[in-house]
C-alpha cells in the first residue's frame, strides 16, 4: 500500500492551533496584553470595539521588533524569549511558545506596526488569514500596534459561537484586570466602543486594586505580607464583614502571572474558617513569588493552572499568613446578610472570648477610690449585651408558646421578609398551612393537599410583581430618608446605565449618577435598604455571566435576578401568617407551577391518593 501521510501546509496547521490558542475576542487581548508586558512597556493601550468581534488594538511603547523580526513573529514557534529547553525552568516572560501571533494571525485580519527605539522608521505589515498581504516602512512612534480585525472571518461557525457583547465584553474585562493587577507598575487604559473603561496610571498595588474597583474598596483590604524560604507572599485580602456572594474579586498571581487554584483558595477559605457566613466569599488579591524552577507551567496555553514542587507547605504558610493578617486587622462581626439571630448569637460569643483579657486588665480600677464598686461594674456592664438578652428571651418565649418545638421565630422572618408580604392585599383562601423543614408549606385545598417549595414560589410572586411594575410602569417605591451612596466599578457603572430605566420601572429612584458611584434616593417596596447592594451586585454579575441570554428581554433578566436574590431561602422559617399569604399569592399569579428558572413550585396530593396509601 502507498504511504499516505502528509505534513499540513503551515496555514492548514496554524488555523488548527488557532482553535486552541484563540477561543474568543479575549483570547486575542490576553496574547496582545502579555506579549506588550514582555517587551517592556510602561504604557499599554487596550483598544476595543463591540466586545472585540470588530477590533481588538493593543498599542505599546516597548521595544519593538526589527524589520526582519517583525516578519518572523508571525511563524509559528517563533519566539524570542527561550532558546532552549533549560529556559523553560527559568521562565521570566509570559509568553515562551511563540504560536499565539502565528494562530491570531490565522484567523484574523492582522495590521502590525512596530518600530525599534533606535531606528529611524519602523514596519507596518498587513496579515490577513495567514497570508502576507502588504509589508511597507513607514514612520511610527517607538513601540508596536497590534490591530485584530473580525476575528474567525474565515471560520463562520466559531464566530456564530461567540456569545452576546456583554458576556464577551466581561471576559475582556477579566483577561485586562488580570494583567493590570499583575503590573500595577505600569500604565494601562482600556476603550470600548470609543468611550474609556479604565485609566490605570502606574502605581502602588493597592492603589491599583482601588482603581480598578473602586474607591470604596480601599477600606476593605488588609493587607498580608510573609517571606519564607520558599515563597514570598503579598496582597490583600477582604475583611469579613464585606464578604461577597460571588466569587467576584479572587485572584491569585504566581511570579506576575494569573493563575487559578482551588487547592490555594481553600487554604484562603480555611483562614476565614468560622468568621465568614456559609457561602460567603471573601475578596483577595494574592501574589505568591516562588523560585522559577520550583514551578511547571509548561501545560495548554489557554489553561491557568500551575503545577508547584511543595503544594503543601504553600498551603499551610498562606493560611497561617492570612490568618494572621486578619487577626491583627481587629476582624468586625460579620455582616449577616439574611439576619438569622440564630447565627448572631454563637459570632457574639466569639467575640465576648477574645475581648477577655481588655475587661480583666482594667486599667482604671482603682483598688482605693470610693466609687470602685460602680465603676467596675459599669464597666462590666458595658459589652451592650441587651439586644441579645432581649432576643434570647424572645426565643425562648417562642419556644415555649409552640411547644411542638417547629421553629416558629417569627420576629426573626418578619425582621427580614416583612415587606415581603403585605398582609391584607391577598385574598385569604388558605386557612391553614404548615412548615415542614423550613423549606416546604402544607396546606389543604379542596381535592386533598398542596406542598409548596417556599423558595420557587416566593421567586415566581417576586417575578410576576417585577415584571407587572417594569411593563406597565407603574412601581411603588419607599422614599429612604438617607440617600444611599453605592460605589461600582467602570464596567458595572456602564451596565448600570444600560439598565437605569429598567430599574427605575422598579421602583428604584436616581439621584445622581456619578462616574464612580450611584446615589439612590428610593428603592421598590419589596426591597429592605440593607438589601439594596447586594441585589444590585447579583444582578449585574448575573446580567454579566449571560442571564440574559436564556431570558426574553432586559426586564425578564431584572425580575428574574432580583427574584431569586429577594425570595425567602429553603431554611427560612415563616409564621402561619406569611405561609398563608405565599401560597395564596403564588395561586394569584399568571403562571404557579413553574418557578422563573422553570422548577415546579408545588405539588399535590388528592385524597383518592392519600386514601389509596392508607388502604392495606
Ligand atoms: P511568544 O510570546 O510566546 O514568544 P508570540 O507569538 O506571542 O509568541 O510572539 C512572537 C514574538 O514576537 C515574541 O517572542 C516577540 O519577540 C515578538 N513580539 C510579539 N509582540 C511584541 C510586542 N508587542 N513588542 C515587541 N515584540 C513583540
Ligand atoms: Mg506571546
Amino acid at each position: 500500500m502507498s504511504s499516505i501521510i502528509q505534513l499540513l501546509p503551515d496555514h492548514v496547521a496554524n488555523q488548527i492551533a488557532a482553535g486552541e490558542v484563540v477561543q474568543r475576542p479575549a483570547s486575542v487581548v490576553k496574547e496582545l496584553l502579555e506579549n506588550a508586558v514582555d517587551a517592556r512597556s510602561t504604557d499599554i493601550k487596550l483598544i476595543i470595539k463591540d466586545a472585540g468581534k470588530a477590533l481588538v488594538q493593543v498599542i505599546d511603547n516597548g521595544l519593538g521588533m526589527s524589520v526582519t523580526d517583525a516578519r518572523l513573529c508571525f511563524e509559528r514557534h517563533a519566539t524570542s524569549k527561550i532558546r532552549k529547553a533549560e529556559d523553560l525552568f527559568s521562565l521570566h516572560t509570559k509568553g515562551f511558545r511563540g504560536e499565539a501571533l502565528a494562530s491570531i494571525a490565522a484567523i484574523a485580519h492582522v495590521e502590525m506596526k512596530t518600530k525599534q527605539d533606535q531606528e529611524e522608521l519602523g514596519t507596518q505589515i498587513i496579515v490577513e488569514g495567514s497570508k502576507f498581504v502588504s509589508q511597507e516602512v513607514a514612520v511610527l512612534p517607538k513601540g508596536t500596534s497590534f490591530a485584530v480585525k473580525n476575528l474567525f472571518f474565515n471560520i463562520p461557525a466559531r464566530r456564530n459561537f461567540l456569545k452576546s457583547d456583554t458576556v464577551e465584553l466581561r471576559h475582556i474585562v477579566d483577561e485586562f484586570q488580570r494583567v493590570a493587577l499583575a503590573h500595577p507598575n505600569i500604565y494601562f487604559t482600556f476603550y470600548h466602543n470609543g468611550s474609556e473603561m479604565f485609566n490605570l496610571p502606574g502605581s502602588s498595588l493597592r492603589q491599583r486594586i482601588v482603581n480598578i474597583f473602586s474607591g470604596k474598596t480601599n477600606q476593605k483590604l488588609v493587607p498580608v505580607q510573609e517571606e519564607t524560604e520558599i515563597v514570598t507572599i503579598q496582597g490583600f485580602v477582604s475583611k469579613p464583614e464585606f464578604a461577597k456572594k460571588n466569587r467576584g474579586e479572587q485572584f491569585f498571581f504566581v511570579n506576575d502571572r494569573y493563575i487559578k487554584s482551588g487547592y490555594l483558595h481553600h487554604a484562603v477559605m480555611a483562614a476565614y474558617d468560622g468568621i465568614l457566613k456559609d457561602g460567603a466569599q471573601p475578596s483577595y488579591f494574592l501574589y505568591l513569588t516562588v523560585p522559577p524552577n520550583t514551578i511547571d507551567i509548561n501545560i495548554h496555553p489557554t489553561k491557568t493552572e500551575i503545577k508547584f514542587d511543595d503544594e503543601h507547605a504553600l498551603y499551610a504558610i498562606l493560611r497561617a499568613s492570612i490568618k494572621h493578617s486578619l487577626g491583627q486587622f481587629n476582624v468586625a462581626p460579620v455582616l449577616d446578610f439574611d439576619r438569622d439571630s440564630n447565627l448572631d448569637t454563637p459570632y457574639h460569643y466569639k467575640d465576648l472570648k477574645g475581648a477577655t483579657p481588655t475587661i480583666q486588665v482594667d486599667g482604671s480600677f482603682n483598688p482605693f477610690s470610693d466609687d470602685k464598686v460602680n465603676k467596675h461594674y459599669s464597666s462590666y456592664k458595658k459589652p451592650e449585651p441587651t439586644s441579645n438578652w432581649e432576643s434570647l428571651y424572645v426565643g425562648l418565649k417562642q419556644d415555649s408558646e409552640f411547644s411542638t418545638g417547629s421553629a416558629d421565630f417569627s420576629f426573626e422572618s418578619e425582621e427580614v421578609t416583612g415587606s415581603l408580604f403585605n398582609d391584607g392585599e391577598v385574598e385569604q383562601t388558605v386557612h391553614s398551612a404548615y412548615q415542614i423543614h423550613k423549606k416546604y408549606i402544607v396546606s389543604s385545598i379542596k381535592s386533598g393537599m398542596v406542598i409548596v417549595d417556599q423558595q420557587r414560589a416566593h421567586q415566581r410572586v417576586l417575578y410576576e410583581q417585577f415584571l407587572i411594575n417594569m411593563t406597565v410602569n407603574q412601581a411603588s417605591s419607599q422614599q429612604l430618608l438617607f440617600p444611599l451612596d453605592l460605589f461600582f466599578s467602570s464596567v458595572e457603572m456602564e451596565l448600570i446605565e444600560e439598565l437605569k430605566l429598567s430599574l427605575v420601572n422598579t421602583g428604584f429612584v436616581f439621584e445622581e449618577t456619578k462616574k464612580d458611584h450611584i446615589v439612590i434616593s428610593g428603592i421598590p417596596v419589596n426591597v429592605t435598604e440593607s438589601e439594596v447592594s447586594l441585589v444590585l451586585e447579583q444582578l449585574l454579575s448575573d446580567l454579566q455571566d449571560g442571564i440574559p441570554e436564556s431570558s426574553f428581554s432586559q426586564n425578564d433578566s431584572i425580575a428574574k435576578s432580583m427574584a431569586k436574590s429577594l425570595a425567602v431561602k429553603t431554611g427560612t422559617p415563616l409564621t402561619v401568617k406569611e405561609q398563608e399569604n405565599l401560597v395564596n399569592g403564588l395561586f394569584a399569579c399568571k403562571e404557579p407551577n413553574v418557578s422563573p428558572f422553570q422548577k415546579p413550585t408545588f405539588i399535590t396530593m388528592r385524597v383518592e391518593d392519600l386514601d389509596k396509601k392508607f388502604a392495606i
